[in-house]
């Protein structure tokens, strides 16, 4: 079988794969130095995308539209920049084995790439209901959501369900944004999660009353407190109602799960250090195995700000993670040395006209300012945590893009507050005044 060498081969073509190739550009690349191995069938594009225009009625972004960097005001990375750029975009190809002491990758039709550098990029994928044994949940019809495939699957099935039920199992982001857009369609839709409120995770009850209310004025149907135990299906193999631990049964046309991810790092298990469920690495993105990264999802790294190891699953670590490994690559070559990774963490998500962004750590007191009325016209809110006297994390719905700068600001500086109740008076200008 055939073998070929890189100098550095990144090992997944998502989000990350993307930058990191924008950042080896940037730094001095050679022709044939750069192979970027990816299970999809299309050039790396900006994968938040998938739960949000992708799924419009009007079916406004469709690739090229979306490729990186455009998500982050880059140039659009086609699939011609990479063959100009002289580096192998190797699609459709999945690989199935990697030898970390041999530095030897090895694909499903059998072949092998060898490297100096590897970064493993290999992201997230779904956790299915199916790996719980939850009956009748190998349907037609039952969706996750990971990769554009997915998204055309979910697409097809919307055109041919016109006016029909949807289910959506799980009140995270996934759920949250699918439910908003299978309203938005038109079809009828009940969303299900065990929780007392939605994005437990991140939100507090006061953030997701905001949320929920705002969905139910939609006339999306919310059941909490319950999971999903079984599916029945049709003669075809179709779902069509979807059972309730409580004893519920909701017909469904269309079920949308979004119950969590777990890392990608099966191929690397025993190879590498692992932590929190993620691959371990240094401040530079260096696991415990010379010559090789680990960026985006994968990746557990050292959080400066908290000092602590955190995994972050969101596109903006994706995004400046894989930079920061190919200056690590880069300046080990050029025997430099280059900064730590300061990450800040940013978590953002928009739904029908709504967009909220957080800058922090979600931890300790909360202080919930604004308007939070989901009949409002224009509602406007946020919320504060409060840990040891300093602010430490803010939330923020309907943000100006200056607001939004301020609340980030708030959460790296940390100022010190000792009157909680005039926080909640003073809302956004607090974090205006840094
Ligand atoms: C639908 C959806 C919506 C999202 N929305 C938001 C959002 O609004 N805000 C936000 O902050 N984050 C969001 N995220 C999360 C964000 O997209 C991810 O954190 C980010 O994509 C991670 O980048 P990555 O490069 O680590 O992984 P990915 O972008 O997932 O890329 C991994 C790539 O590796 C490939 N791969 C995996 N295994 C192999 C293998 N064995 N061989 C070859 N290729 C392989 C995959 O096919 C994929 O192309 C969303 C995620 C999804 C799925």
């Amino acid at each position: 079988m055939a073998s070929k060498h890189f100098k550095y081969v990144i090992a997944g073509g998502g989000v990350s794969a993307g930058y990191a190739a924008r950042e080896f550009v940037k730094l001095g690349l050679n022709a044939g130095e750069l192979a970027i191995i990816s299970k999809e069938a299309v050039a790396p594009y900006e994968r938040p995308a998938l739960s949000k225009a992708y799924l419009f009625p009007q079916g406004s972004a469709r690739l090229p539209g979306f490729h990186v960097c455009v998500g982050s005001g880059g140039e659009r990375q086609l699939p011609e920049w990479y063959t100009e750029k002289g580096i192998e975009l190797i699609l459709s190809t999945e690989i199935v084995k990697a030898d970390l002491p041999s530095k030897t990758l090895t694909t499903a039709a059998g072949t092998t790439f060898t490297y100096d550098n590897l970064i493993i990029a290999t992201g997230s994928t779904v956790i299915k209901l199916s790996d719980f044994g939850v009956q009748g949940a190998d349907a037609n019809n039952i969706f996750y959501l990971r990769e554009i495939d997915d998204a055309d699957k979910l697409v097809a099935a919307i055109k041919a369900k016109k006016n029909g039920t949807a289910v959506i199992v799980g009140g995270g982001y996934i759920g949250l944004e699918l439910g908003a857009a299978l309203k938005m369609n038109d079809l009828d839709v009940t969303m299900v999660y065990p929780e007392p409120w939605c994005m437990p995770r991140l939100f507090t009850s006061g953030i997701a009353a905001f949320y929920e209310g705002y969905y139910a004025n939609k006339g999306i149907k919310i059941i909490k407190g319950t999971v999903a135990v079984g599916f029945d299906s049709d003669a075809n193999g179709d779902v069509t109602s979807v059972k309730l631990k409580d004893g519920r049964v909701l017909d469904a046309d269309i079920v949308v799960v979004g119950v969590g991810g777990r890392p990608l790092t099966t191929l690397f298990k025993g190879q590498v250090e692992e932590e929190k469920g993620g691959i371990k690495t240094d401040a530079f993105f260096k696991t415990s195995v010379p010559g090789v990264y680990a960026v985006g999802d994968v990746a557990t790294f050292p959080l400066k700000l908290y000092n602590e190891l955190r995994r972050v699953e969101h596109v903006d670590h994706a995004r400046k993670s894989a930079e920061q490994a190919v200056k690590a690559i880069k300046a080990n070559e050029e025997g430099k040395q280059i900064e730590e990774y300061d990450y800040l963490p940013y978590f953002y998500s928009r739904a029908f006209n709504l967009s909220w962004q957080f800058y922090g750590d979600n931890v300790g007191d909360t202080v919930l300012f604004g308007d939070n009325d989901p009949t409002s016209a224009s509602p406007k809110f946020g919320s504060y945590w409060i840990k040891d006297g300093k602010v430490v994390g803010v939330f923020l719905e309907a943000g100006s893009p200056e607001e939004n700068k301020a609340i980030a600001k708030v959460a790296k500086l940390q100022p010190s507050v000792s009157d909680l109740e005039q926080l909640k008076s003073e809302g956004l200008a607090f974090a205006s005044k840094f």
